[in-house]
């Protein structure tokens, strides 16, 4: 699909590349038409502008590895229409209940062994139940020991969840944001835009590193993805992790026939992301692929610094890790926490090797 975002030659263009050399203050208060100004920017603007911010407060050469495990897998009675794992759709999901404690600490050994620093742990909830915490807690506790950071995405939680999670050592909470107030309504009509802010509310509260975003690719509109933003970069702290997901059309979804998403109002949205919460994680997450390897450097230079590593992301594919490890090697980039052995940039790969990340493959 064309993209749907026109650049015009902004006159602000100069007067963020002349405010960059000073560290840009961390705000909280930015306007609709400011941030769509960004997304409007002439692309190589954006991208210099990006590069230049992120650079301020990042390692540009540096991108921080997480591994995503599915706990709970399928049967959630949420309706969120880009979803596989929602009871209402036939996705031909294998469902599977809440794993074992030990399987799920044998994982986070191996995702430690590869390399990861972050082991993230997903249950298809709509929020997780008081009697399931137990279990729950004995995961974090146990992939902390372990000596890796932990994250979790439960769903919906009530302030004494959060507060037990954090008191078990729980490092990150993944809830999303989705897309814009506006736009929420046609993708998810179970929880409302209040209860994810809630939920993010009490993560903050309980001391819990936020880590929260969007996807894009839903059949929204540039102005939902500027409102998606903006409610990120509003936020009383930024999320310390931002992911941005394109959308994977799962068959059996409703969103399965969407048009394909402009890779350059991609791009852009990470960029923006990364002018707006300087500080923050800009993760690439679901959707990466259907991303070519120059889309992956691309999206690297615009700011995105974290990514899931390994084959599978919850339900769907992600590139498989050997092929992360080789384009970083190409590119120069380094796996931040320094556990994964790379070597230095190679140029002996041929060209048939190195034409990976082909959605049209899978
Ligand atoms: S996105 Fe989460 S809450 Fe929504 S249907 Fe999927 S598993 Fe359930």
């Amino acid at each position: 699909m064309k993209s749907d975002v026109s650049s015009t030659v902004s006159p602000s263009t100069s007067s963020i590349n002349g405010s960059i050399p000073t560290e840009p203050a961390i705000r909280h208060n930015w306007t609709h038409n400011e941030i769509k100004a960004f997304f409007t920017m002439p692309f190589n603007d954006l991208l210099f502008t990006a590069q230049q911010i992120h650079r301020l407060y990042f390692d540009p050469n540096e991108v921080q590895v997480s591994t995503l495990l599915s706990i709970k897998t399928g049967a959630c009675p949420e309706d969120c229409k880009y979803c596989p794992q929602s009871t209402r759709y036939d996705t031909g999901l294998e469902v599977e209940q809440l794993m074992e404690v030990e399987k799920v600490l044998a994982e986070a050994r191996a995702a430690k062994a590869t390399g990861s620093t972050r082991f993230c742990m997903g249950a298809a909830w709509r929020s997780p139940k008081d009697r399931d915490m137990p279990v729950v807690l004995a995961m974090v506790n146990g992939v902390k020991e372990l000596g890796l950071e932990t994250c979790m995405t439960l769903g919906m939680l009530k302030p004494h969840q959060a507060i037990a999670l954090s008191e078990a050592g729980l490092d990150y909470y993944n809830h999303n944001l989705d897309t814009s107030p506006e736009y929420y309504g046609d993708i998810i009509t179970t929880r409302t835009y209040q209860d994810r802010l809630d939920t993010l509310h009490h993560v903050r509260e309980a001391g819990i590193n936020v880590c929260s975003g969007g996807i894009v690719g839903m059949g929204e509109s540039l102005d939902d993805r500027v409102g998606l933003l903006q409610q990120l970069a509003n936020m009383p702290e930024h999320p310390q992790s931002v992911p941005i997901n394109r959308l994977v059309r799962v068959e059996g979804t409703p969103l399965a026939d969407q048009n394909d998403f402009d890779s350059f109002d991609f791009i852009r949205t990470i960029a923006v992301a990364r002018i707006l919460m300087p500080q923050s994680y800009v993760r690439l997450s679901a959707g990466r692929e259907t991303m070519n390897e120059e889309m992956h450097a691309l999206v690297y230079f615009a700011g995105a610094n974290s990514i899931f590593y390994g084959e599978k992301l919850l339900t769907t594919p992600n590139p498989a890790a050997n092929k992360d490890l080789e384009l970083f090697n190409r590119l120069g980039i380094r796996a931040e926490g320094g556990r994964i052995e790379q070597t230095p940039p190679s140029l002996q790969s041929s060209r048939a090797e190195r034409i990976f990340y082909n959605a049209a493959a899978n």
